[in-house]
C-alpha cells in the first residue's frame, strides 16, 4: 500500500530521530588532552591570567567539574593511570617506566567494543601504543617546532607548529574514518609543557601586559616539613637561560657546550628598558623570570585554545557534534608561579586539580558545574560507560556518568588516595602520599618522616600546616584512619623503604 505523501513527511523525521537515537547509544569520544595545562588558567574555570574562548565553549554547552584530581600528579605516570583505570602501584608506571603493552587499556576495550580508535600527538609512555587503529605520535616529549611523529611506518618529520599538526592529524584522523563504526580519538597536545615555546601567531601576545602574580608568589614555606624547601623548582632560583630565553647563546657555542650554557641560571640579567640598559636583580629579577615564563607558558595555551576551536568547528560542520562527547583536560595541574614555583608532582592543591570539561548534547545539560571528587582512574571506567560498556573488574575507578547526568550516588567517595614516587629527578620532590577529603588533606612523606596537614576550607592556599597543632591530635587520628583505610582498599602493599610512618611500624 502507498502511503500517502503527507505520512511519507511525517514519517522520515520519526526515521531520522530512531536513526539518531541508536547511533546516540555509542557516541563519538574525542578526548583532547594537553600537558600540563593547569585549570587555573582557564577562562572557564576563573583564570586571572589568560582567555581561553575555545575551551569555554565546551565548557559552556556541557558540564565542569570542579574537584578533579590526579592520583599521581606528572606525566607518564597519570597517563597510565588514564589509560588503565588503575593506581600507578597497580598500573606498573610509579616513574617514567613504559608501559607493558600487553596491559588491557581503555582503548582495547573500546577496540573490543567495536570503536575506531586513534592516538595523536604527546604518547610518552614508552611503548608503541596498543589498542589503537591509527596512531601518529611525538617521539618521548617531542618537539614545539617541525617535530618528527612516528607511526607504525617509521618516523617522519613534518614542518610546522606541534599544536597546529596534531589539531591536522586529528581533522584527518576523523574525515577518514571508517563511517560504520563510532570512533575514539585521543588527541593529546604536548603544550604548554616546558620549555614553552609558542609559535609565531602567538609570539608576541601579553607583550605589553604585566600578568598578575599568585597570592603565594612569596611563599616562605614556613610552616611545612623540609620537601617544600628541597625542590629545585623555584621561579628565582631554578629556571634556566633556556626557560626564560634570554639571554641567547653566544652563536660559537655548539652541541653540548651550547646545552650546558643553556641549563645556567642566571642571578644577574641586564635588560633594555626604553633604551636603556638595566640591571636585575633579586626580587626584580623574580618577577622578571616569571613574566618571562608565564607569558610564554600562556602563549602556549593560546595555540592550544585556537586548535580545539578548529576541532569544534569541524564538528560542526561535518554535523558529528551531536553524537560526539568532546572532553578536554590536562594530565595534571601546575604551578604557575604558585609558592615560588613551576612544575607539579606535589599534592598542594595547584598540581593535584585537574581541569575536566565534557560536553555530550543531548545528554549533559549546558553550563552544569559539579563539585564531588572525580578522579583520573574514573575517566576509563566513565567513558567505557557511556559506550555502553562495564566497568572491567581490575580497573579501580569508578564511572561518573550518574554525575554528568546530575545524579549524585549516595555512596560516592568523600575522599581520596594519592602517591608521588620520582625522587630525586627531577626537580627534588620528596616522595609522598596522602589523603584529601572535601575539607582536609593530610600528607605523609616517607623519606623523612613528616607529616603536613592542611585545612582547605580555612586556608585555600595551603600556607598553614597544621599537623602538630594540639587541637588537631583527634583530626589527625581520624585522617591516618582514612589514610590508611584508602590504602589497603587500593592494595597499595608496603613496596619502598622508608613507606610506613614510624608510630604505624
Ligand atoms: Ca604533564
Amino acid at each position: 500500500m502507498k502511503l500517502p505523501a503527507f505520512l511519507g513527511t511525517l514519517l522520515l523525521p520519526l526515521l531520522a530521530t530512531a536513526a539518531v537515537a541508536a547511533d546516540s547509544s555509542r557516541p563519538n569520544i574525542l578526548y583532547i588532552m594537553s600537558d600540563d595545562h593547569a585549570s587555573h588558567a582557564m577562562s572557564c574555570y576563573g583564570s586571572r591570567i589568560n582567555k581561553t574562548p575555545n575551551l569555554d565553549r565546551i565548557a559552556s554547552a556541557g558540564m565542569r567539574l570542579n574537584n578533579c584530581f590526579c592520583v599521581h600528579s606528572i606525566c607518564t605516570p597519570s597517563r597510565a593511570c588514564i589509560l588503565t583505570g588503575q593506581y600507578s602501584h597497580i598500573n606498573g608506571v610509579p616513574v617514567f617506566n613504559p608501559i607493558d603493552p600487553k596491559r588491557p587499556t581503555l582503548a582495547k576495550y573500546l577496540q573490543a567494543a567495536g570503536y575506531y580508535t586513534g592516538m595523536i600527538g604527546k604518547w610518552h609512555l614508552g611503548t608503541d601504543p596498543g589498542g589503537f587503529d591509527f596512531w601518529n605520535i611525538l617521539p618521548g616529549q617531542g618537539v614545539y617546532h617541525d617535530p618528527v611523529f612516528l607511526t607504525p611506518a617509521g618516523r617522519t618529520k613534518h614542518t610546522g607548529y606541534v599544536t597546529d599538526l596534531i589539531a591536522d592529524f586529528s581533522i584527518e584522523f576523523i574525515r577518514n574514518r571508517p563511517k560504520d563504526k563510532p570512533f575514539f580519538l585521543m588527541c593529546h597536545h604536548k603544550a604548554p609543557h616546558r620549555s614553552w615555546e609558542p609559535d609565531e601567531k602567538h609570539a608576541h601576545m601579553y607583550d605589553n601586559a604585566d600578568i598578575p602574580e599568585p597570592e603565594t608568589f612569596n611563599d616562605d614555606y614556613a610552616t611545612r616539613c623540609s620537601a617544600a624547601t628541597e625542590a629545585t623548582m623555584r621561579i628565582d632560583r631554578d629556571l634556566t637561560r633556556r626557560d626564560v630565553k634570554y639571554p641567547l647563546p653566544p652563536p660559537d657555542l655548539k652541541g653540548p657546550a651550547r646545552q650546558k650554557w643553556l641549563n645556567g641560571v642566571d642571578t644577574e640579567v641586564e635588560i633594555t628598558v626604553n633604551g636603556q640598559k638595566k640591571k636585575l636583580t633579586g626580587e626584580a629579577l623574580k618577577k622578571w623570570k616569571y613574566q618571562r615564563y608565564i607569558k610564554d607558558y600562556l602563549r602556549c595555551i593560546a595555540s592550544v585554545d585556537d586548535n580545539v576551536g578548529r576541532l569544534l568547528d569541524f564538528l560542526d560542520k561535518e554535523g558529528l557534534a551531536e553524537n560526539t562527547i568532546v572532553i578536554y583536560t590536562s594530565d595534571q595541574g601546575f604551578y604557575l608561579g604558585d609558592h615560588n614555583w613551576f612544575d607539579k608532582r606535589f599534592m598542594y592543591e595547584e598540581s593535584l586539580r585537574m581541569p575536566f570539561i565534557i560536553r555530550w548534547p543531548g545528554r549533559i545539560k549546558p553550563g552544569a558545574t559539579n563539585d564531588k571528587m572525580v578522579l583520573n582512574v574514573d575517566f576509563a571506567p566513565m567513558l567505557l560507560d557511556a559506550a555502553g560498556q562495564k566497568t572491567p573488574a581490575d580497573m579501580q575507578g569508578r564511572s561518573f556518568l550518574p554525575l554528568l547526568r546530575g545524579k549524585t550516588p549516595a555512596d560516592w567517595r568523600t575522599s581520596m588516595y594519592y602517591r608521588y614516587y620520582h625522587y630525586p629527578m627531577h626537580h627534588r620532590v620528596q616522595p609522598h602520599y596522602g589523603v584529601r577529603t572535601e575539607r582536609y588533606k593530610l600528607i605523609y612523606f616517607n623519606k623523612l618522616d613528616a607529616w603536613e596537614l592542611f585545612d582547605l576550607q580555612n586556608d585555600p592556599r595551603e600556607l598553614k600546616n597544621i599537623y602538630a597543632d594540639p587541637a588537631c591530635a583527634g583530626l589527625v587520628k581520624q585522617l591516618k584512619a582514612e589514610l590508611f583505610r584508602l590504602k589497603k582498599e587500593l592494595k597499595d602493599e608496603n613496596r619502598f623503604e622508608n613507606e610506613l610512618p614510624k608510630d604505624e611500624m
